[in-house]
C-alpha cells in the first residue's frame, strides 16, 4: 500500500540537493518553476518592482518585498569555470563519478549544479554545457482519502552535445 510522503531515496536521485521536494502545487507556491522544467525551460522568478531575479526563484522579492513577481526564463547552457569530481567514497545513492561544476550561465549570473551523463577525466574547464531534465520518483498525495502519484521532476546540467556526426 502506498505511503504519502516524500519517497525514500531510490535510485539515484539527489534528495538531499532537491530545492523543493513538494513539488506539487498542492504543497508548492513555485510549482510552476517544476512545470516549466517539463518544458525543458530553466526558469525563476523576476520582480516587477526592482527588476531582482533570484535563483532559486521565490514568492516574496528578498531585495524589496513585493510580491509581483513574473517568471522568466534563464539560459540553458552554460560554461564550466571550476568543477570538483569525486571518483572513490561517493555519498549513498550516488554513481561515481559524482561531478559538481560552477557553471557560467553568462550576465554574471554563476552556479553550482551537478554534472550528469559525463565520465571521470572528460570535463574540461570552458566546457560548454546544458540543462538536462529528468525524472525523480513521484511523492504519494493523499486526496480526500485517495491516494494519488504527483510525478516529479528535477534538474542537472550535462556535457553539451556536440554537432552531429
Ligand atoms: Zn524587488
Amino acid at each position: 500500500m502506498p505511503v504519502p510522503g516524500i519517497p525514500i531515496l531510490e535510485g539515484k536521485y539527489p534528495s538531499t540537493m532537491d530545492l523543493y521536494p513538494l513539488e506539487a502545487k498542492e504543497f508548492n507556491r513555485i510549482y510552476q518553476f517544476y512545470e516549466n522544467l517539463r518544458q525543458k525551460r530553466f526558469t525563476t522568478t523576476k520582480c516587477k518592482k526592482c527588476g531582482h531575479v533570484p535563483f532559486p526563484p521565490r514568492v516574496v522579492c528578498p531585495e524589496c518585498n513585493s510580491e509581483d513577481l513574473e517568471w522568466v526564463d534563464l539560459p540553458t547552457r552554460g560554461k564550466v569555470l571550476r568543477f570538483t569530481e569525486e571518483v572513490a567514497g561517493v555519498p549513498l545513492g550516488f554513481d561515481s563519478p559524482l561531478i559538481h561544476a560552477l557553471i557560467d550561465l553568462g550576465e554574471g549570473r554563476k552556479f553550482v549544479s551537478r554534472i550528469i551523463n559525463c565520465e571521470t577525466g572528460q570535463l574540461k574547464e570552458g566546457d560548454e554545457v546544458q540543462l538536462a531534465v529528468f525524472d525523480v520518483p513521484p511523492m504519494i498525495i493523499e486526496k480526500k482519502g485517495v491516494m494519488t502519484e504527483a510525478a516529479r521532476v528535477f534538474f542537472a546540467f550535462e556535457p553539451a552535445k556536440a554537432e552531429v556526426k
